[in-house]
């Protein structure tokens, strides 16, 4: 059931809404709009009905702090305003409320307004999930990337915790690609996002696919021995799939895995932890593949012979 937070200081009006949408959806009421602001926050509502007029913050003031906050901005927000309320309507609209409903209800038209935005919030949502995921393999792909690792540095700088970025390659890709065809390489591409996925399962995990049959992982909180055990599974894990190769090259498919810890400081630059993880994973390639090589946290390499 999808979650809508009614926010009025009337215990009956809210009892009213309530009692009207309590079928279809989840209902909380907030009778001080602190609460709602907070309870907004900390919960995943799908829409926001809120009373204009209330005594202590108001309905304009918690919209202006509801669309601040960058976790409460896109939930939409429908004002329950009063028959002659139409300077109320006005403004409430322009501050970004997407609709309004007028006293006394109409439990038709509350629940048909009500439903419309819902609906147009959930495939919002859903297009913009498509948007930052990988088709192939279903995980975050290239621009979800891009966008949690800038927002997980700068909460790792201000946290001063250990962030690891690791990067992976499938080794000898093209030559699998060629003997076995496009399609069948596209499963492996699958497979080897799986497995690491089932591995990087924790709220501080992240993996995506960075581009072709190279993928970039990011983890906080762990050391680099910790992290470098962990990756240490997952290679073996995936030569443990037992993906045939062609002969001429290797028996199963395997990845090469290149990575690094560092507890980023003040001004530490990202791009260049980065490109030291794709400079060791270029290492562990020349090094004949299937291994983990990775730089701890005062840089100094870690290995894993094969
Ligand atoms: P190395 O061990 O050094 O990584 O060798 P490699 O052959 O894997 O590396 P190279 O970068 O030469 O080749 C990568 C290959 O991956 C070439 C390309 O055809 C293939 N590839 C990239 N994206 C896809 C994809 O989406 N699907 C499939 N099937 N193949 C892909
Ligand atoms: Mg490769
Ligand atoms: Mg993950």
């Amino acid at each position: 059931m999808e979650k809508i937070l009614i926010v009025d200081d009337s215990i009956l009006q809210a009892a009213q809404l309530k009692a009207i949408l309590e079928d279809e959806y989840d209902i909380t009421v907030a009778q001080r709009a602190e609460d709602g602001l907070r309870w907004a926050s900390d919960e995943n509502f799908s829409l926001i009905l809120l009373d204009v007029v209330m005594p202590g913050m108001d309905g304009f003031t918690l919209l202006k702090k509801l669309q601040e906050e960058i976790i409460t901005q896109s939930v939409p927000v429908i004002l329950i305003t009063s028959l002659s309320g139409v300077a109320e309507e006005r403004r409430g609209l322009i501050l970004g409320a997407v609709d309004y409903i007028t006293k006394p209800f109409d439990p038709l038209i509350v629940k048909a307004r009500v439903n419309t935005h819902v609906k147009l919030y959930r495939y919002r949502r859903q297009i913009e999930q498509q948007s930052m995921t990988d088709q192939l393999t279903g995980i975050a792909n290239r621009r979800r990337y891009e966008q949690y690792s800038a927002k997980k540095w700068s909460e790792a700088i201000r946290l001063h915790v250990p962030f690891s970025i690791c990067m992976f390659d499938i080794d000898r890709f093209k030559v699998y690609n060629d003997t076995f065809g496009h399609p069948a390489g596209d499963k492996v591409i699958a497979a080897v996002a799986q497995t690491a996925a089932s591995h990087l399962q924790r709220s501080t995990d992240f993996l995506a696919r960075y581009g072709g049959e190279e993928f970039v992982a990011l983890t906080m909180g762990d050391t680099s021995e910790q992290i470098f055990g962990h990756f240490q599974k997952i290679r073996q894990e995936v030569e443990n799939l037992h993906i045939a190769h062609d002969p001429s090259v290797a028996q199963w498919v395997t990845v090469s895995i290149g990575g690094v810890t560092v507890i980023p400081e003040r001004g530490s630059d990202y791009g260049f932890y980065l490109k030291i993880a794709d400079t060791i994973l270029y290492d562990a390639k020349k090094k004949g593949r299937n291994r983990v090589i990775w730089a701890n946290e005062t840089l100094k390499q870690l290995r894993e012979k094969k």
